[in-house]
């Protein structure tokens, strides 16, 4: 038996790290506060309402390093929603934190320090027939290189600023509370400057095809 702190309540866990109710106190604090945000967007709501089919289901969780980075991050402060950023990080030792770019030769810097894990959708606290939702996290100075998937595709950033970038589209600079929308297939591109950046991003249809960096050859 070991005490640890998740977010700022105590939580008692045994051999198997298994948490008492105040776990599931945290994955509950973290939907509440995602549909808030999400439901109080109307670009979000006007890509796809928020689901009304969500069911809790078990989650194996999984650390890497770019959740140290996203939960050391200081410079990480929401105006808009502080509740959603604290939820997203109480979270941080509850969830699987994905790999998504394992086995590209994108680099270990990138994989410490991208941060992605899924709230709704598969190996994630909660599931839905309708959408897939995950936060996404870039420390300063950070660039997630062009790529694309099938599934459309909304951005809302809950904290910070980043540059986004959408094939055929200027650059826009993008703030709390902002959001970008990729089609389908569209190749879109990620910079930090000075300042980090936590995003919800929402996907609907076609969301079982994970995303691959796109060849220079179809950026020209
Ligand atoms: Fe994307």
């Amino acid at each position: 038996i070991s005490l640890g702190l998740v977010g700022s309540e105590m939580c008692i866990r045994d051999r198997s790290n298994r948490c008492d109710m105040n776990q599931e106190a945290v994955y509950q604090t973290l939907l509440r506060t995602t549909q808030d945000a999400y439901a109080g967007n109307a670009e979000m709501t006007g890509f796809t309402p928020f689901p009304d089919d969500i069911v809790r289901q078990a989650v194996t969780p999984f650390h890497s390093t770019c959740c140290d980075v996203f939960c050391e991050d200081k410079k990480l402060v929401s105006q808009k929603y502080p509740a959603l950023q604290d939820a997203i990080r109480a979270a941080s030792d509850a969830v699987h934190w994905r790999q998504t770019y394992k086995d590209t030769d994108i680099g270990d810097d990138f994989m410490d320090q991208f941060a992605c894990y899924c709230i709704i959708g598969e190996n994630a606290p909660f599931m839905s027939a309708a959408i897939r939702l995950f936060m996404v996290y870039m420390p300063p100075h950070f660039y997630y290189p062009w790529h694309h998937h099938p599934a459309e595709e909304m951005y809302l950033v809950v904290s910070g600023n980043g540059v986004f970038k959408r094939k055929d589209c200027p650059d826009e600079r993008l703030t709390e509370d902002d959001t970008s929308f990729h089609q389908s297939n569209q190749p879109h591109a990620m910079e930090t400057l000075d300042d980090p950046v936590l995003c919800l991003v929402a996907w609907r249809d076609d969301f079982e095809t994970p995303p691959v960096l796109t060849p220079p050859s179809d950026m020209s």
